[in-house]
């Protein structure tokens, strides 16, 4: 595996590459690998001639206040995994060569980007959006893996994909959990042991809404009363428990086939998101 820190660089890799007639993959990440990350390197390698995995923590993804300079990074660990997961390439570029003091630029996908977690988090989503039109045109990949967990940045990049008019294809990947049923994340190890044991309702609720909608109950608001009551009784501070339909993010009058269940919450200082789709229901 080679790494790359220059945009340029980065660019004449993907002219070469591409000019050989050879695919790439790119799985783009913030790095402080997990298994989910790691999962997501292999199913791409096995769905490209070559892949590249990036590695950037976004400054203009985090609002003032969030937690941009305390984000875990393990740069020469990070660089192992993805080396044995199937990565050619590790671009790994410094946040002036992504954005000098000139960059003007910021892409927004309006609506899509609005609700569940763009209402807490204003820009954020123009933040993902606007470092993934940079990293498509750097990496010109055939195709690009995100994960299911987070849920509306799927949304928001398969609309920016269809928009722009970008050939990439785009492809989600299930939520990869702990053997408990946590979601991995990088920002699991801002928990204490009380709050990790907290954060456990999140699968926990999403385990009862499936149980209750297999009952047959389908009105949101009696879910989300029952949900919220799981999460609070946990210690949990719920940000939002809503049931929306998968392509649109709007909020659906009655659970049904494609109805995504998403959650944010916060155990101690740490938020934490959670989803799960329903389907097949008679
Ligand atoms: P991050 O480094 O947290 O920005 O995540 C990089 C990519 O990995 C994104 O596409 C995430 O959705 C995905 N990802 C993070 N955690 C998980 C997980 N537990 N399961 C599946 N994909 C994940």
């Amino acid at each position: 595996m080679e790494t790359i820190t220059q945009p340029a660089e980065m660019s004449a890799w993907s002219e070469q590459t591409r000019r050989t007639g050879q695919s790439i993959a790119l799985v783009p990440t913030m790095g402080f690998f997990h298994e989910g990350h790691l999962s997501l390197m292999r199913f791409a390698a096995a769905r490209a001639d070559r892949l590249v995995v990036s590695l950037f923590v976004n400054p203009i993804q985090f609002a003032p206040g969030e937690d941009l300079e305390r984000y875990p990074r393990a740069r020469e660990r990070d660089a192992a995994l993805a080396a044995a997961n199937g990565a050619d390439i590790l671009f790994c570029p410094e946040p002036a060569a992504m954005y000098p003091r000139d960059f003007r630029t910021t892409v927004t996908v309006a609506g899509i980007s609005e609700g569940l977690c763009g209402r807490s988090r204003p820009g954020h989503f123009a933040g993902v959006a606007t470092v993934l039109a940079k990293l498509f045109n750097l990496v010109q990949p055939d195709r690009a893996i995100f994960g299911e967990k987070d849920f509306q940045q799927l949304a928001v990049i398969r609309t920016l994909v269809r928009d722009l008019n970008w050939n990439i294809e785009i492809l989600g990947h299930p939520i990869v959990r702990e053997p408990d049923g946590l979601a991995m994340s990088s920002r699991n190890v801002y928990l204490n042991k009380d709050e990790r044991q907290a954060a456990l309702a999140l699968p926990l609720s999403l385990e009862h809404a499936r149980h209750r909608v297999g009952q047959g109950e389908r009105r949101p608001e009696v879910l989300r009363g029952e949900i919220n009551a799981i999460l609070a009784a946990a210690g949990l501070r719920p940000e939002y428990i809503e049931f929306v339909d998968e392509l649109s993010l709007q909020p659906v009058a009655l659970v049904g086939e494609g109805t995504v269940l998403a959650l944010a919450a916060r155990s101690g200082a740490t938020r934490l998101i959670d989803n799960c789709r329903f389907k097949q229901l008679d």
